[in-house]
């Protein structure tokens, strides 16, 4: 062969060799299987897609009287009812099998913003990215939340989720009221002095009493924070905890993340512990909202972990970086605190239909803390867990919910996120470690985040959870024909 053609076929070669290996990195970043899957509205799932079923109606809520009316069709044609928000729940709470699922997202106008009072009253489908645009412009944030801002106001209360805010750490004590629309047609105003039963239930309910309709919610002032981190073992942790962080009232949220890197022996015991700390008078900053950036090539890394060991130790380093900061001063608002880039979303979807990401979270006593990392730690290594993250925060006790899974003793909520396939032998796995790590967090005196999969047994929720059977039972007695209903409901509460 002439040398020139030879030349141009390896230079071919190569090219192609090049564009395959784009090909296949760029599968880390994106899936491809969206672009031809078809869009059948009535196959319901949940953003983990562990459990789809198929409804028979999917209806997007508007105003008042289209959802009463909406809720009245549904029981005339013997339709069970179940209720959406961002749909980040993973166990089935938002949709059954046969059923009609009311989208509350098209819900979500804000109704009134109290600058003096530093409350808002929001629909309930409004997301918490759409409360922060609302109210960043007057000065004020947002008191409780999750760590990410695409959830909604309804699908928060209903869980009664809980933030990085350390003196008040669950949303259920920031809701002033909200209106309820019951299985029977009627509005009631619900607040914790009014309605205090159904306040207890409602809140952390899961969406089995009625549909929240617009809910007033206290506010923060948005002020700059100073954000730092340290390292350390995690044997150190509970200790920092009471004398550097509790210690401080100068700081105000809190997050630790312990090690993932699989391949080192810090597993699950290096933690980081970031703090945002209020910012000395006098210091200026910007009170600009954020946007995610860099999406691809996060979600590259991210999928990168997703399939090696190698790839998780080094995002673990990256990440130590970063958040240590080299010693940086670094100066965030408290809206920015709460969205991304500091908190990306974007970067964790995922559609593969191999697998899927699941979050698991667990509350341990602050004083049984070291003793359950080590049993967690234990189980996920003997189970082959794919670990891609954990967080540690704190959750002070409240026993207003029903559904309470802090009731009486100050926690550290354990997450972790991990990779599981969805083939029956991988479910089948990953409940059995589940059932394991959910019966160590019994042992210590913890419970675990009923938002989450249905791989625990009935017996380990009432466990958990010893007010559930009235909770249940008083669900019958506000929603007697059971309409209210969804696969979590079906799992664990229904009539027997
Ligand atoms: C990446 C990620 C990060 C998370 N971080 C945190 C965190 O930091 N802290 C925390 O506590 N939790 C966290 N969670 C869990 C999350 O708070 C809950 O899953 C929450 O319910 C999600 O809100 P959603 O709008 O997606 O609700 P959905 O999943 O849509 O619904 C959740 C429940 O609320 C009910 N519901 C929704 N809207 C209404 C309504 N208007 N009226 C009555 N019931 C309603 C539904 O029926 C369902 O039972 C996280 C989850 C994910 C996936």
């Amino acid at each position: 062969m002439p040398t020139r053609s030879r030349g141009r076929s390896i230079a071919l070669a190569l090219a192609a060799a090049l564009l395959l290996l784009i090909a296949y990195a760029s599968t880390f970043a994106i899936s491809y299987g969206d672009w031809f899957r078809s869009a059948d509205t009535l196959l319901a799932a949940d953003v983990a897609r562990l459990a789809p079923a198929r409804i028979t109606q999917l209806e997007h809520a508007r105003d008042v009287e289209q959802i009463r009316a909406v809720i009245a069709d549904a029981r005339a044609r013997g339709l069970k009812v179940s209720i959406a928000g961002s749909r980040h729940s993973q166990g089935g709470h938002t949709y059954s099998a046969g059923g009609l699922r009311l989208n509350m997202r098209s819900f979500n106008r804000i109704l009134a913003i109290d600058t003096v009072a530093r409350t808002i009253t929001v629909q309930s489908g409004a997301t918490w990215d759409e409360v922060q645009r609302a109210i960043a412009p007057h000065g004020l944030a947002i008191k409780v939340m999750q760590s990410s801002n695409i959830f909604t106001v309804g699908g928060t209360l209903s869980a009664n989720a809980h933030g990085r805010d350390l003196d008040v750490t669950q949303v259920v004590e920031v809701v002033q009221r909200f209106n309820l629309l019951l299985a029977d047609g009627r509005v009631i105003d619900v607040g914790r002095t009014t309605h205090p039963e159904l306040f207890s239930l409602v809140i952390g309910g899961y969406g089995l009493y009625g549909i929240i309709l617009d809910v007033t919610l206290r506010l923060a002032p948005d002020e700059l924070y100073e954000q730092h981190a340290a390292v350390m073992d995690y044997r150190d942790f509970p200790r920092y905890f009471a004398e550097q962080v509790q210690g401080d009232s100068g700081i105000v949220l809190m997050l630790a993340r312990p090690s993932i890197d699989p391949d080192s022996a810090e597993f699950l015991r290096e933690i980081v512990v970031a703090t945002w700390r209020r910012a000395l008078p006098g210091r200026t900053g910007s009170y600009a909202l954020t946007e995610e950036a860099n999406v691809l090539r996060d979600r590259f890394f991210l999928g990168l972990s997703r399939r090696f060991d190698w790839a998780k130790s080094l995002r673990w380093s990256l990440q130590k970086k970063i958040e240590l900061g080299a010693g940086q001063q670094r100066l965030v608002s408290r809206n920015n605190a709460m969205r991304p880039p500091l908190v990306p979303i974007e970067l964790l979807t995922y559609t593969s239909r191999r697998n899927t990401d699941i979050i698991q979270e667990y509350y341990v006593p602050v004083e049984h803390f070291v003793a359950f990392m080590d049993r967690f730690r234990d189980i996920l290594r003997s189970g082959r867990v794919n670990v891609m993250s954990s967080t540690v925060r704190y959750v002070s006790p409240n026993a207003t919910p029903q559904l309470a899974y802090a009731p009486s003793r100050p926690a550290f909520a354990i997450i972790q996120m991990s990779n599981v396939g969805l083939s029956a032998d991988a479910q089948a796995h990953a409940r059995d470690v589940t059932r394991r790590l959910v019966d160590a967090a019994l042992e210590y005196g913890g419970t675990y985040y009923l938002t989450y999969q249905l791989y625990p047994t009935a017996q380990q929720l009432h466990r958990a959870y010893p007010n559930a059977r009235r909770a249940f039972e008083r669900k019958r007695f506000y929603d007697p024909d059971e309409l209210f209903t969804s696969q979590f409901y079906e799992a664990y509460g229904r009539t027997p």
